[in-house]
């Protein structure tokens, strides 16, 4: 595989065509943002952690049939994946009561939810991603129904084996984004599975593990994505 042109640099990674049209190698970075870019900063040896973390992730959802763009680690910090046709949307699939939920519900944050709710945002900086449901997403074109069910039930089924990895390590599973992508017509997962994107609250203790950490300012934010690494892997 031969690295070429960059043809994207978003906020935590770089994406970069290789000499393969259906291949990109995407590379993870330290910078971190919240509130939509508001802050900025860098959480020290995050892209090597995210990189590992998003590998394991995807590596244990193929063994459990649910396909990604992931195929293979190529160094610390990248990763070679397929090159899809992205859906402009991030699904967000709830467990317990966190960040943008308590004010929208006024339900206190660690609230348990009868069921996994699945929210969608519209990707788009400009808008600062706002909420979005089927008819939106049917009226803007951004997929159909077909894809919708099939992204609820590959988010769903994401879920509930992320929960049951993460239950055997003493974590909790609070929230998660995902985002998908078309390729050859089948609707696959993408981007990354880490941190970054994921509220990780230790069982016992309920203290945060992911990037609520740098977003509130709570300090231990390297430790905390570390933790998690040793925590599925060691
Ligand atoms: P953002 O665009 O939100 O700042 P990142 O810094 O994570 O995000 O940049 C990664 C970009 O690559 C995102 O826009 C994401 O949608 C896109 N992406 C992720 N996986 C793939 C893929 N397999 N094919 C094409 N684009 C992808
Ligand atoms: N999330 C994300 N990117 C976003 C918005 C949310 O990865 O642009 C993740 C976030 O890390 C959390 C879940 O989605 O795990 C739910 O986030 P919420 O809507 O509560 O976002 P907040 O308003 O707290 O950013």
């Amino acid at each position: 595989m031969i690295k070429g042109n960059q043809l994207y640099e978003g906020k935590a990674k770089v994406v970069y065509e290789t000499d393969n049209p259906d291949e990109l190698l995407v590379y993870f970075k330290d910078d971190a943002t919240a509130g939509n870019g508001a802050k900025h900063g860098t959480i020290d040896g995050k892209g090597v952690i995210n990189n590992k973390i998003s590998a394991f992730f995807f590596k244990q959802l193929k063994d459990r049939g649910v396909k990604s763009h992931f195929i293979e680690t190529v160094s610390a910090r990248e990763m070679l994946v397929k090159k899809l046709d992205m859906i402009k949307l991030e699904i967000i699939v709830r467990n317990i009561v966190a960040g943008s939920l308590v004010k929208r519900l006024g339900l206190p944050e660690g609230t348990p939810l009868a069921v996994p709710v699945i929210e969608y945002d519209y990707k788009s900086d400009e808008l600062g991603d706002p909420m979005l449901n089927r008819w939106h997403i049917m009226a803007l074109n951004l997929a159909t129904i077909d894809e919708m069910n099939q992204i609820e039930h590959m988010s769903l089924a994401t879920n509930t084996i992320m929960r049951g990895i993460l239950k055997a390590k003493n974590v909790d599973l609070i929230d998660f984004k995902l985002e998908f992508g078309r390729f050859n017509g089948e609707v696959l997962l993408a981007d990354e599975i880490s941190p970054d994107n994921c509220r990780f609250w230790d069982t016992e203790t309920h203290e945060k593990l992911d990037k609520d950490r740098f977003r509130q300012d709570l300090g231990g934010v390297e430790e905390a994505y570390q933790e998690i690494l040793n925590r599925l892997t060691m």
